[in-house]
């Protein structure tokens, strides 16, 4: 048998798929992470199909970021793959990419609706509204469709001004939350957060369906104490 090529993100990427199973963001297969060594223009992501508890680091697929060729892998890898080659292509500085049905946060993209950012613990992760896409046509649906959705995600960012590093998730209208990060690690870390804030919106706008959003003060104090030049919360990452 042939030497397993990238062990070490093969690893991260295993790691953050159980993460999301851990995390309870997976309904049946529906999920899916992966993660990129842009030094060695690979992409690791999920195969297809494969049932949680049977995955393995060495059951991943490896695939040229570039045209999206298997360079490593037996297995058919995740439908969503042409998705996260474009998320790659198109954010340069991600370096994970996380996909999930995770309830709360899909019945937000099901209505079609941004999730404010009604408190701290939001704005801890996301730096205002997570955006929901538009609806994808006729065309896009049946054509590339899997292509489409990566396309309509950095559209929307582009439309509202939003930079992946600050926004790191989407919602697709009528699907679900795509999320980001550094790594495979980060992205499935903000697809646990994006769960929780828009579980906590929805509970907040049954309580009360006039909140609005935090402070724009107490937004940016909560966002930029985590990230940026002058973070200073939790330890110096590695
Ligand atoms: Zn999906």
């Amino acid at each position: 048998m042939s030497s397993i090529l990238f062990p070490e993100l093969r690893e991260s990427v295993w790691r953050a798929n159980l993460a999301l199973v851990k995390a309870g963001l997976v309904t049946l297969s529906f999920g899916n992470a992966s993660g990129v060594d842009r030094a060695a223009g690979v992409m690791v992501i999920k195969p297809s199909g494969v049932p949680y508890d049977d995955l393995r680091p060495e059951n991943l697929v490896v695939l040229s970021l570039e045209d999206g060729s298997i360079v490593q892998g037996d297995l058919r890898p995740s439908s969503d793959t042409p998705t996260h080659l474009l998320l790659y292509r198109r954010l340069t500085e991600i370096g994970g990419v996380v996909h999930t049905h995770s309830s709360a946060a899909t019945a937000w993209a099901q209505a079609g609706r941004s999730i404010p950012p009604f408190g701290t613990t939001h704005a801890d992760h996301f730096h205002g509204s997570v955006p929901v896409t538009r609806q994808l046509s006729e065309n896009e649906v049946a054509g590339e469709y899997e292509r489409e959705t990566g396309v309509v995600i950095v559209e929307t960012l582009e439309r509202l001004g939003l930079h992946a590093t600050e926004m790191p998730a989407a919602l697709v209208a009528s699907h679900g939350p795509f999320t980001w990060g550094r790594d495979a690690r980060e992205a499935a870390d903000n697809a646990t957060a994006l769960e929780a804030v828009a579980a906590m919106a929805t509970q907040t706008l049954a309580l009360n369906p006039d909140c609005g959003p935090v402070n724009q003060y107490l937004l940016d104090r909560h966002y930029l104490r985590k990230h940026g030049p002058n973070a200073y919360y939790g330890q110096r990452r590695k």
